[in-house]
């Protein structure tokens, strides 16, 4: 799908893939443990049965199908197209009753006029909708999913949801926010990380009242349906069946970023609170264009902290020590090297930031970045229309796993060793 398409380029050289998450985070009742106090690469073997016996293979196909997710795919649609190969049969969700049966190679036409559904054109009561089929994958305006489309009569238009079961989402997900050509075991990192990632997004329950668990954008995390599947993507979900990770017995926010610039970033240094899980860690190879650099004027400083709403008038100085990452974590700096005060001071006042609040004023790609070159000072006195060189690494937030620093490690790694290097003290669960 094209949206998609466009969003997989993204998330390997641009966003976080949860930049929208950023502001609302859950923090484990349990109480945070320091990184000395956790075991690294502790991990439950598989769960037992009351009898100690692994679960049978009929009762793990079961459990799979019965772990499904509520996938928000469009909002406000007007008109909603489904096609499948084989019979369409919709049912009232509510009572469960049969509305409309189609034969073979139909195309059914779902329209919203004066606040109702309509199918074919024709107006019904219900207000929820399953469409299913006996094929293996179902059409909504062109793309192509698994599992039942769910339709609701929305307050300005008709949600589309798909339901599908939690594997076959993931597969429909790891190829959009990472290359299929990758390694296998950075692709079931990955796998593993986006699984949880959902599980804690639908137990956080933030599209509740839009009538679904978590949305196919980088709201929540992107998916394309069957078009965003493919063989190399579909072993490393298959290989991985289940499993999630988890911090106090909780599927943990599996966040993850394209490039941590060197060490990832801990929680507290993005959303200001703990999470003990997303600690800063070393990364040391990354993207072939980890380092970059933005330069803008003095005026065009002042004018972007201006339109956040910090206007300091004239820009006279700023104020930030030089990053040295194996010095960071005293004075200015986060353990990561992310600054954490940064004293933008002009003629009419001083304002303070961090590294993050810099990174969305100035649009830029990561928070781990200097002003200047080669600068000894803290201070840098800033003159009229003088260039300032934003010198910095990675892109993404720098929370929880790096993909490139995961595709780095697989070499040498495997997927387990690379979450429990990015996730500190998390164990691997697996869930059927
Ligand atoms: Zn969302």
């Amino acid at each position: 799908m094209a949206a998609s398409f466009i969003l997989f380029g993204s998330a390997f050289s641009y966003a976080s893939p949860y930049k929208g998450n950023n502001q609302k985070v859950f923090f484990p009742k349990k109480k945070p443990v320091t990184q000395t106090e956790t075991v690294q690469g502790k991990e439950k073997s598989g769960q037992m049965t009351k009898d100690n016996k692994a679960p049978e293979k009929s009762e793990q196909k079961k459990n799979e199908a019965v772990l499904k997710l509520n996938v928000g795919l469009l909002t406000g649609q007007h008109s909603v197209v489904i096609e499948a190969d084989g019979e369409i049969v919709v049912r009232d969700m509510t009572s469960g009753k049969v509305l409309n049966k189609f034969s073979k190679k139909n195309t059914v036409n779902f329209t919203y006029k004066s606040r109702q559904l309509c199918i074919n054109g024709k107006a019904i009561s219900a207000k929820k909708v399953v469409v299913e089929t006996e094929s293996e994958a179902i059409t909504v305006s062109g793309d192509e999913y698994r599992g039942e489309i769910v339709l609701l009569n929305g307050s300005n238009g008709i949600t589309v949801v798909n339901r599908v079961t939690l594997e076959d989402y993931v597969k429909g997900v790891v190829g959009t926010e990472m290359s299929p050509d990758w390694p296998a075991e950075a692709l079931k990192a990955q796998a593993v990380a986006a699984r949880t990632f959902s599980l804690y997004t639908k137990n956080e329950g933030k599209h509740y009242g839009d009538g679904y668990d978590i949305c196919a954008t980088t709201h929540c995390q992107v998916y394309g349906g069957t078009e965003d599947e493919s063989p190399t993507v579909t072993k490393a979900v298959d290989d991985t069946c289940g499993q999630i990770l988890t911090y106090g017995g909780e599927p943990i926010y599996a966040a993850f970023h394209t490039d941590s610039g060197g060490r990832t970033a801990a929680c507290r240094e993005v959303w200001g609170g703990e999470l003990a899980y997303l600690a800063s860690v070393s990364d040391p190879v990354g993207s072939p264009s980890r380092h970059w650099q933005v330069i803008l004027t003095g005026e065009q400083i002042a004018a972007k902290l201006k339109a956040a709403g910090k206007d300091v008038g004239t820009l006279k100085k700023i104020t930030l020590s030089s990053l040295n990452l194996s010095k960071a974590g005293s004075g200015d700096r986060y353990a990561s090297g992310r600054p954490a005060k940064i004293v933008f001071t002009g003629s009419s006042r001083s304002i303070t930031i961090n590294g993050t609040q810099a990174r969305s004023i100035f649009g830029l790609k990561s928070a781990l970045f200097d002003f200047g070159n080669g600068r000894k000072e803290n201070d840098m006195t800033v003159k009229n229309g003088q260039k300032i060189v934003i010198d910095g690494y990675g892109f993404g937030h720098g929370l929880g796993l790096s993909q490139w620093g995961a595709k780095a490690m697989s070499a040498k790694n495997d997927y387990k060793e690379i979450l429990n290097h990015y996730y500190t003290g998390v164990n691997i669960t697996k869930l059927y």
